[in-house]
């Protein structure tokens, strides 16, 4: 048995101060303070232990693709971000053409099937153009329920979030289908007003995708749907914590009002992400990156998804003020919770599975654990 001890560990309860947390082979057995049960066997002093990360938004990383390449690239992706604490992740697809979403679901539900991956967020087809972002406005479409029940189909299973924009002819059928399938509704790259996003969440929409990136800036008047998904206690709020995609005012303001129980960090991460200042693909986009931002080669003024790891984002949000179990809240529990997990994974509670990220005073991962086993080298045993 594995007793990793001294180190201030996060829990739903508080940060325990020293604490110490038990494991038996891919479980956490036991999670206490002061005094340790046993000898052990490895000393966390100094170190954060967090819940391994939960990230429900992320295209690639470490200069591969779940969005185009072959099924052992995206293997590569989902090991980067395992390796930098995100224990688990959903693989995130972009606008493309039906046969190629449809391709790209299939080989993606390969990587679900064997465990990498907790499954697929479809972040298009039907979305806006007027919101696209770095999307491909070529292949959006209006929703259709057969359209999606042929992506789903093709994900065998393991689609969890589509983001569709609700004011789209069709949007509220399809609200529903994907409703009754289990499927999680976010709103996203949408121009839609206010009303009609109350319309959504009605319908069943229950996530908001990057909330304030692709949607109309809010208005006093017009709150938007950033406004309205924000207003409403059933609808978790995504935010791209990165420094670039929203100002630190934005993300404490969200924060305040989502509460850590509505609140999630994601990633958005693509395939720059922990690779160097360079060209990179996007889905159909060509995508550029000058220090560390990524911008589409065609319009300058998208930004292309981030090139933060989730455990950046984390990072970067304590630098912004957000107290550290309200973080860890909202990288892993609560999206965990939005991919019906939690019971599973995202909190570091007896009989979840053991996947905790060991990070130094500045938020840095030094040490990455995931089903009981260490992805890194093992943090220093007591001698
Ligand atoms: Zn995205």
């Amino acid at each position: 048995m594995l007793l990793l001890a001294g180190g201030r560990v996060v829990t739903p309860d508080g940060v325990l101060d020293p604490g110490w947390i038990r494991l038996a082979g891919p479980l956490i057995d036991a999670v206490g303070s002061g005094r340790v049960p046993d000898q052990p066997t490895a000393d966390l002093r100094g170190r954060w232990v967090l819940p391994g990360f939960v990230d429900i938004h992320v295209h690639g990383g470490g200069g591969a693709s779940f969005t185009e390449g072959t099924s052992d690239q995206a293997r590569q992706a989902a090991a980067f971000h395992h390796g930098q604490g995100s224990t688990t992740m959903l693989a995130s697809l972009v606008t493309a053409p039906l046969a190629e979403l449809e391709a790209r679901a299939g080989l993606l539900a390969g990587l679900a099937d064997d465990g990498v991956i907790a499954g697929l967020h479809l972040e298009g087809p039907f979305l806006s153009p007027v919101r696209r972002g770095a999307q491909d406005p070529r292949h959006m479409i209006a929703p259709d329920v057969a359209v999606f029940e042929r992506l789903r189909a093709a994900a065998r299973g393991h689609l969890r979030v589509i983001t569709l924009a609700p004011e789209l002819p069709g949007a509220l059928a399809v609200i529903q289908a994907a409703t009754r399938a289990g499927v999680t509704v976010a709103v996203g790259h949408t121009d839609a007003t206010a009303d009609v996003t109350m319309a959504a969440i009605d319908a069943g929409a229950t996530h908001a995708t990057h909330l304030f990136n692709g949607m109309r800036p809010p208005h006093h008047r017009e709150p938007g749907a950033a406004g309205a998904l924000l207003d409403r206690d059933e609808v978790t709020c995504e935010v791209i914590a990165d420094g670039v995609h929203l100002d630190d005012i934005m993300v404490r303001l969200t924060a305040r009002a989502a509460g850590p129980g509505r609140l999630v960090l994601v990633s958005d991460a693509m395939a720059a992400a922990g690779m160097p200042d360079g060209s990179y693909q996007l889905g159909s986009q060509r995508v550029s990156v000058a220090g560390g931002v990524a911008r589409l080669l065609e319009d300058r003024a998208a930004i292309a998804g981030s090139t933060a790891t989730l455990a950046d984002v984390v990072r970067h949000a304590v630098a912004a003020g957000l107290p550290v179990s309200d973080v860890a809240a909202a990288a892993s529990t609560t999206p965990a919770r939005v991919l019906g997990l939690a019971d599973r994974t995202g909190a570091l509670s007896p009989g979840l599975s053991a996947d905790l990220v060991v990070c130094d005073d500045d938020f840095r991962p030094r040490a990455v654990m995931r089903h009981g086993e260490w992805l890194t080298a093992a943090p220093s045993r007591v001698p």
